[in-house]
């Protein structure tokens, strides 16, 4: 099936960032799954609607992330 829509969303909080229509977005998801081969962290998901979802992070985590590295590194191994 093909996806309709992309959708962008925090990794670490799960807010939206944004979505944007799928036909303007086939060359992100390829770039992005060519740059998910070879590594161990997912950043597309597919769900049964058919939307695409890109994880990414927003600016308020981006920002924590800054501040704290090690509080999210700890986050991501007890999730
Ligand atoms: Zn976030």
């Amino acid at each position: 099936m093909k996806p309709s829509k992309i959708r962008y969303s925090c990794r670490h909080c799960n807010t939206e960032v944004g979505s944007i229509p799928f036909s303007s977005a086939e060359e992100i998801i390829r770039e992005l799954e060519k740059a998910e081969q070879g590594q161990d962290e997912q950043f597309l998901e597919y769900d049964k609607n058919g939307s695409v979802t890109v994880r990414c992070i927003c600016e308020q985590c981006e920002q924590s992330l800054r501040q704290n590295p090690d509080y999210y590194a700890l986050r991501k191994w007890l999730q």
